[in-house]
Parts: C-alpha cells; sequence; structure tokens
C-alpha cells in the first residue's frame, strides 16, 4: 500500500460502524476501527438493547452493495406482516403488500454484527481493535486519544478523516457540539421498554413469519421470531405504570387484564423472572445538523440521528447513511470536504423526518392500528 493512501479512524464497531469500514476498505483507504466493547463474537454476555431487529429495504440495499445480503437473509425470518392480538386473545392478520409480497425481515443484532464485523477484518486495509474506547478527540489535528480498557493504556491515533458510528451518545458527535452554529436536540419519551421472551418450546403457538402487536392504546407489546423459535418480546410503557407495577401480584393481575394471552406463551413462572429481572430502558430521539466537521469529521447512524424504535429504520437508515457516503466517495473520490459538506445537506432532511414519523409511528402502533380510519384521519388532524 503506497503512503499517499488516506486513512480513516472510525469509532464504534456497532452495526453502523462495521458496515461503514466494509464500504470504505472496498475503497481503498486505510481504515482502523476502534470498539469499546469486548468482541461480541466471543463475549460469553449478550450486551443490552434490543436482541433481534426489522430489517428492511434500505438496510438490504447497503448490505447488497458490500456482498452480504444474502448471508444476512439465510440467517434472517420473512414478516409479511402484522399479527394482531386483542385483548380477548383473539388475533387478526394484516399483510404488509398483498400484491408483491414485500416483506422485513427478523434479524438477530448479535448475528448480524458479527457478520459486518468478520466481513470487515477480511479486508487486509482493515484494523479492528475491540476494547478500545474513544476518551478524547482533536479534530482539527485529526488525532483520537484511544484508551486500552484490558491494559488501561491510552494512545494517540492520527488518519485524515474521523467517523463517529458511536451511537446515540457519540463522543465525536460532543466535540462537534462545541462549535458555533451546530444545531442540536434530544428528546425522551415517557415510554421505556422491557424486553421479555417466549421460549422455543413454545414458539410454535405463535403465528409465524409475522411482527406480533397487542396494541393498548397508551401502551403496546410486540414481538418478532428468531431462529431458534424463540420470540423476542418488548413491551413498552410509561415509566410511571412501570413503577406501578412493583410487585408480583400487581404485575399478574396487569398482565391478565391486558395480555392474556401472553402469560402462557411466556409462561407464568417465566413472566415473573423476566419482567423483574431488569430495569426498563430509555428511549431518546436526536436531531443534530451538520454532521460534519471541515474534511476532519463525520458522524453516522445513531451518533447523528438516533430514533425511537417504532418505525424499524434506526439500522436501517445507518445502513442507509453509509450507501450515500459511498455513493459521495464515487463521485468526488479523494476530496473529503466535499463529501462531507454533501453528506450533512443531503442526509439532514430525511434524517429529520425520520425521526419524526418513528415518534408518530408509536401512536399508529399501540392505538391507531385498531382504529377505523375516520377516526385515524381525525387524530391526524390535531397533531
Ligand atoms: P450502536 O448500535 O449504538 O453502536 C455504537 C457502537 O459504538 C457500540 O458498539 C458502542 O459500544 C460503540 N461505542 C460507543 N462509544 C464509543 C467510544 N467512545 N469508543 C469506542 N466505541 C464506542 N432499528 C431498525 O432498523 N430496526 C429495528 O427493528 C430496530 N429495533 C430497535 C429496537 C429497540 C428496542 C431499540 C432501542 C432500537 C432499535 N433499532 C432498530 C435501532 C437500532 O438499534 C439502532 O439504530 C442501531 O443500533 C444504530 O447503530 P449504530 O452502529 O449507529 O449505533
Amino acid at each position: 500500500m503506497t503512503d499517499n493512501v488516506k486513512s480513516i479512524t472510525i469509532i464504534g464497531g456497532g452495526l453502523v460502524g462495521s458496515l461503514c469500514a466494509c464500504f470504505l476498505a472496498k475503497r481503498g483507504y486505510r481504515i482502523k476501527l476502534y470498539e469499546s466493547r469486548e468482541d461480541l463474537r466471543k463475549a460469553k454476555h449478550q450486551r443490552g438493547r434490543s436482541i433481534n431487529l426489522a430489517l428492511s429495504h434500505r438496510g438490504r440495499r447497503a448490505l447488497r452493495s458490500v456482498g452480504l445480503e444474502d448471508e444476512v437473509l439465510q440467517n434472517a425470518i420473512p414478516m409479511k406482516g402484522r399479527l394482531l392480538h386483542d385483548i380477548s386473545g383473539a388475533t387478526k392478520s394484516v399483510i404488509y403488500d398483498e400484491h408483491t409480497n414485500q416483506c422485513i425481515y427478523s434479524v438477530s443484532r448479535n448475528l448480524l454484527n458479527g457478520i459486518l464485523l468478520t466481513a470487515a477484518e477480511k479486508f487486509p486495509n482493515v484494523e479492528v481493535f475491540f476494547q478500545s474506547k474513544l476518551i478524547n478527540i482533536s479534530v482539527r489535528e485529526g488525532t483520537c486519544i484511544i484508551s486500552n480498557m484490558a491494559t488501561n493504556e491510552t494512545f494517540e491515533v492520527q488518519s485524515d478523516l474521523i467517523i463517529g458510528a458511536d451511537g446515540a451518545f457519540s463522543k465525536v458527535r460532543r466535540f462537534l457540539q462545541q462549535i458555533p452554529l451546530f444545531q442540536f436536540s434530544q428528546t425522551y419519551i415517557d415510554h421505556g421498554y422491557l424486553e421479555l421472551s417466549i421460549p422455543p418450546c413454545r414458539g410454535y403457538l405463535m403465528t409465524s413469519n409475522h411482527l406480533h402487536i397487542w396494541p393498548r392504546g397508551e401502551f403496546m407489546m410486540i414481538a418478532l421470531p428468531n431462529k431458534d423459535d424463540s420470540w423476542t418480546v418488548t413491551l413498552f410503557m410509561s415509566f410511571r405504570r412501570f413503577e406501578e407495577l412493583d410487585d408480583k401480584e400487581k404485575m399478574r393481575k396487569f398482565f391478565e387484564s391486558t395480555f392474556p394471552d401472553a402469560i402462557e406463551l411466556i409462561g407464568e413462572e417465566e413472566l415473573e423472572k423476566q419482567f423483574f429481572a431488569a430495569k426498563p430502558s430509555h428511549l431518546v430521539s436526536i436531531k443534530c445538523s451538520p454532521y460534519h466537521f471541515q474534511d476532519r469529521a463525520l458522524v453516522i447512524g445513531d451518533a447523528a440521528h438516533a430514533m425511537v424504535p417504532f418505525y424499524g429504520q434506526g439500522m436501517n437508515c445507518g445502513f442507509e447513511d453509509c450507501t450515500l457516503l459511498d455513493e459521495l466517495f464515487e463521485t468526488h473520490a479523494d476530496n473529503f470536504k466535499v463529501i462531507l459538506e454533501k453528506f450533512s445537506s443531503l442526509r439532514k432532511d430525511d434524517a429529520h423526518a425520520i425521526c419524526d414519523l418513528a415518534m408518530y409511528n408509536f401512536i399508529e402502533m399501540r392505538d391507531l392500528v385498531t382504529k377505523p380510519s375516520f377516526y385515524v384521519r381525525k387524530v391526524l388532524d390535531n397533531i
């Protein structure tokens, strides 16, 4: 490799950072990727956050570009529609697209991240470092200070471009926030989420190839299938309500009156265990602009536009960032200044719109999905 090949540091080896490494490696750049956690392919404990995700068109397109779509889809489960559970336990299937059979896919977060990391590591021009956390940054000089979490040593990394794919609480974005005229807003919603699980032995009771929804007005539960026949169930509810369910009896009564069929599916004992095993997690929506600083730094994925998960587009949108970035590299070659400026101006409106749509889709999924269309129109008129 010649010395004039530009170097790029990517912070964050989650879904978006590892995919971005694949795209840029194909273009021949020298890539160093730093991930603060240990290698999830070797880790004994699964890390937090949703166990599976809905992959859709935007995400598939990006995976196709780096030759990974087939491998991912072989490990994914098609969901061709929603299956609505009413309070009596009766269900109704609503197919997404009767005519062309388009569907979304349920895919394991860890498996997908593992596929992307393995693909990135196959490039001779990519180096991936785990347990390596960005602790400081001097963007003007192109310097990142990284701490090795295993040895507590810190070291400096110099590169031509720094890409922050370090999630909703991005350290790279924190640098951008100090620049005059940088716009930033974050909104926490009153609802949190808790993950439960239907074990493989009872997975057959669930209608396959659907995203299951228990819409209950102010709150809801959803379930996505896993390859081992289990289902990951996510309860979205206000923190106030979660706090009210502070003992087994209250929790059991709540499930009996709102999700009676889920008790059998999860199993009574398991439900008790799982419900009190973890605290509900927060959900945040983040908008900012621009996404770059000169020709030196860029944020992508959740670092640029974290959104609430109700539209199932956070990862898909982050993958689309990688597609757009790749198109800009194709057109403008090594001109990082133009590439970053164009990325910010082309991406902002779409990213802000999808954050808003994700917020709106919570009302759709938890409530409007059960209502006749004239009622939906009335609600929309009042938003
Ligand atoms: P992250 O996944 O947050 O990855 C960031 C990485 O950076 C992490 O590995 C982290 O360890 C690392 N990191 C952070 N700080 C540092 C540092 N200082 N130094 C080094 N490394 C660092 N999206 C969908 O498209 N479909 C869905 O169905 C869907 N469902 C969801 C359900 C839930 C409950 C939630 C919470 C989210 C869901 N999402 C979904 C959104 C999706 O999870 C995110 O959009 C996606 O994970 C963003 O990927 P990312 O790589 O940008 O950020």
